[in-house]
């Protein structure tokens, strides 16, 4: 066990590795700090992080849980990086990879930070988690939970699309549909695990178990590059814990003599939302609540009411890492589910295809160079909103005849 305390980002308070969700003395976020030092004198660099596979607990000598018996998994993590010809060309990248998290077991990156979240509710003896979601999250944890046994509440805004509703329901999870957009929930399932003393498993930044598993992402990229950094790494971003996952799990890398650098990180989000993204392009350091959310990329519709502070931690991670935030509209997403379908056989949910729209933009933009080593990560499968990127009208009915059949050809 190498995990050593939880440590405020603000004031650098430390507690211990219990259920904390904010630092006691200034509100800050809490982060898991870990004996680098010990690891790196015991460890060969192929025990602290092996070839990728999938089960994220082959890198548990960097996660806060020790036990075995604890570590819940349901083959997370061990996706596959693309290597992309045809969509590359057709936006003008030359070295583009992406990072295909919809193979998740729910079809979703989640799965990393809440099969981190439930090992660790084992650990401290929970009876209970809960966690306000967009709908990923809570198809993830539903599932994690019931494989552990937990009883599992779900806070959900009411226009979450069904098929992330029907994953969470069909593995026995209390679903509650909060309405109003995802701030709502995140407020009302805080108060009720507090009140209930479930554990709160929101994968914002309120739990800081969770986004150890966005970690692991890092991990797999280095080796899946064969040994080396990429210079940009692009992804859909709501609150952001996916963003400082895999930026802490690059810095980890090179904190510990592993590599020498970390990549440049890019938070994309949907113009209907996005507070992240206004803060940098007015060059503020802090953020300010969304009020109106309108944008089919449901999953990273996040307004960060009431914890605005996760977003500023997403733009320290930007600006550490020479970084950069763009947001896109709901045509542009649209265009990317439909291109990343068609070039390169994916089909993801809207929220997911930001990554790939983003990097058109940023490419027409000048900002990331054509011959730049670039991943694009795509988090949530098609399958989970199939109705907000392809209408059904667009497929013809007809009788069983040839006639009508050319005529529709
Ligand atoms: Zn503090």
């Amino acid at each position: 066990m190498y995990a050593e305390k939880l440590q405020c980002v603000k004031c650098q308070a430390t507690y211990e590795l219990i259920d904390y969700y904010s630092c006691s003395v200034c509100g800050g976020i809490l982060d898991v700090r870990y004996d680098y030092e010990r690891i790196s004198k015991k460890h060969t660099v192929d025990q602290i992080i092996p070839s990728p596979g999938m089960n994220i607990w082959r890198y548990r000598l960097l996660l806060p849980v020790s036990q075995e018996e604890y570590m819940t998994s349901l083959q997370e993590g061990g996706t596959p990086l693309v290597r992309s010809e045809s969509l590359a060309k057709t936006i003008g990248a030359r070295d583009l990879f992406i990072k295909d998290e919809t193979r998740n077991p729910s079809g979703a990156f989640k799965d990393r930070p809440m099969s981190v979240g439930i090992s660790q509710a084992l650990q401290l003896k929970k009876a209970a988690v809960a966690t306000a979601s967009s709908g990923n999250g809570a198809a993830s944890i539903a599932m994690y939970a019931a494989k552990a046994k937990l009883a599992c509440y779900i806070f959900i805004p009411e226009a979450t699309p069904i098929g992330k509703v029907a994953q969470s329901v069909a593995c026995g999870a209390k679903v509650i549909k909060v309405k109003g957009d995802y701030s709502n929930s995140f407020r009302l399932a805080k108060q009720a695990a507090s009140e209930c003393s479930w554990m709160n498993l929101t994968s914002t930044f309120l739990n800081p178990y969770t986004v150890e598993g966005d970690k692991t992402v890092a991990y797999e990229l280095f080796h899946q590059l064969g040994r080396r950094v990429p210079d940009w790494v692009i992804i859909p971003t709501g609150a952001g814990p996916l963003v400082y996952g895999i930026y802490k799990g690059f810095a980890e890398l090179r904190g510990l003599g592993i590599t020498s650098d970390v990549p440049r990180m890019v938070a994309v989000q949907a113009e209907g939302c996005k507070p992240i993204v206004s803060a940098y392009e007015s060059n503020r350091s802090t953020v300010t609540g969304w009020e109106k959310v309108r944008t089919i990329a449901s999953a990273i519709a996040d307004p960060l009411r009431g914890y605005e502070q996760d977003g500023e931690r997403v733009l320290q991670v930007i600006g550490e890492s020479k970084g950069a935030a763009v947001a896109v509209s709901d045509e542009e997403v649209v265009r990317a589910v439909l291109l990343l379908a068609q070039e390169e056989g994916i089909f993801v949910e809207p929220a997911a295809a930001v990554s790939i729209a983003g990097l058109d933009k940023l490419i027409r933009a000048g900002t990331i160079q054509g011959a730049a080593q670039v991943v694009c990560l795509v988090t949530g499968h098609g399958l989970k909103d199939p109705t907000s990127s392809v209408k059904n009208t667009e497929v013809p009915v007809i009788g069983p005849d040839i006639a009508e059949l050319r005529q529709v050809l």
